[in-house]
């Protein structure tokens, strides 16, 4: 029988390995060895054998030495190094279907998206689509020497293990993910849409930190707020989405603003997304009705009109800000954290609109005048989802890396 007291030096070198990799992630500037071993509360001989690892596998590169500010030896800063590993994201949204592939270093590897109506389509023929474009993607990547690291699948929907419980707004219901050739090959996780473009806005998740500037750190507390036809959410906490019991935490399209509102596809009364989300909107605005309300030229109609004082458009708009306002504060004094983070159709309206909601919400804080909520527009804003699912996919490597690194 094996000692169970004994450590098993794997389980420890590979926890040790993931910690490096996680404090080289964080650093807002590189770090040393001797930092990073101050860092982990790791031995110097310890860090130099974890770095030694990483390097010789290719995930780390040294940069040039920095001087000392006084006297010493300079030190070598450590970099995420790129062209060795990589994360897949692919996405099925009610505009489209995509993939792409990202480095730890950051560099996006390839991107592919088609741009389509999704509403009432099959779920076995967007997947084979996807496939095939994954496929050409993996070949991408193997002729270049990459490892995929894992894959993540962003759903605009309710995921349950790898059931999609419904997508509303693709008409989709009840969908076993595991029967699609590439969910299968690529063990791809799937999620919620919102909860990977919350993925996307936090740096150093498990890609080396961008230049763009961010408005949240690695370890900080936000609400995402993702807004398109559907109106998604996630709670950020520490850096890390809350997930519930379930999963299903952060649906703040569902929080209703109105006891005697109109139905929504949920079921219940007056929530958010009936007012603020895209298809609202354009109803709202006199712009289309029906089937029709979801074509993306309405949105960008939308926008226009607004811009130019069109009368139907501003009290659509201001109907939704008052929506916007009721439920995102009701989610702040919900799970109290001081930071909204705005992304999607909303993040266009501008950083007046912004500034609008960051004032009214701060009106409707419990815990104001002490605490202020911020709101920002997501600095990922383009395909947010697909980078926070290849994040994801990346996150499998920073969190288990001795496997790949022995393999
Ligand atoms: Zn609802």
């Amino acid at each position: 029988m094996a000692n169970p007291r004994k450590i098993n030096q794997d389980d420890l070198r590979n926890h040790n390995l993931s910690v490096t990799l996680d404090t080289i992630l964080c650093a807002k500037t590189p770090l040393s060895r001797a930092d990073l071993a101050k860092e982990t509360g790791l031995t110097k001989a310890t860090m130099s054998l974890l770095v030694s690892m990483l390097l010789d596998f290719g995930a780390i590169r040294e940069g040039d030495p920095v001087a000392p500010a006084a006297y010493g030896r300079p030190s070598t800063p450590l970099r995420m190094n790129g062209g060795r590993i990589a994360g897949i994201g692919l996405q099925v949204n009610t505009d489209g279907y995509g993939c792409l592939a990202l480095d730890v270093n950051g560099d996006t590897l390839g991107l592919d998206w088609v741009n389509d109506d999704m509403t009432g389509t099959d779920p076995g023929d967007i997947f084979a689509k996807l496939d095939a474009m994954a496929v050409r993607l993996e070949r991408r990547l193997a002729r270049r020497g990459f490892i995929v690291a894992g894959t993540g699948l962003a759903l605009p929907g309710i995921v349950y293990g790898l059931e999609l419980l419904t997508a509303r707004n693709l008409g989709w219901a009840n969908v076993d993910l595991s029967r699609f050739d590439v969910v299968h090959r690529l063990h791809a996780a799937p999620g919620n849409e919102a909860k990977m473009a919350a993925i996307a806005q936090i740096p150093g998740y498990a890609t080396e930190r961008a230049g763009f500037l961010n408005v949240v750190d690695r370890r900080d507390s936000f609400i995402y707020v993702s807004t398109d036809i559907g109106i998604g959410g996630a709670v950020v906490r520490d850096g890390d989405v809350v997930k519930g019991s379930h999963g299903f935490s952060g649906e703040i399209g569902h929080l209703s603003v109105n006891i005697d509102g109109p139905v929504c596809g949920c079921g219940r009364k007056g929530c958010l997304e009936m007012y603020a989300g895209r298809r609202a909107l354009v109803e709202a605005a006199g712009l289309a009705a029906g089937a029709a309300t979801t074509k993306r030229e309405f949105a960008e109609r939308l926008l226009e009109r607004w811009r130019s004082g069109d009368a139907a458009a501003v009290r659509a708009v201001d109907r939704a800000v008052d929506a916007m306002v009721s439920a995102i504060a009701s989610a702040v004094n919900v799970v109290d954290v001081d930071t909204v983070v705005v992304g999607g159709l909303w993040a266009h309206f501008g950083d007046d609109l912004t500034a609008e909601l960051e004032r009214r919400l701060n009106a409707q804080i419990v815990g104001a005048p002490g605490m202020g909520v911020r709101v920002a527009a997501a600095p990922v804003a383009e395909h947010p989802s697909l980078y926070g699912a290849a994040e994801m996919g990346l996150r499998r490597f920073i969190e288990d890396p001795l496997p790949f690194i022995t393999a």
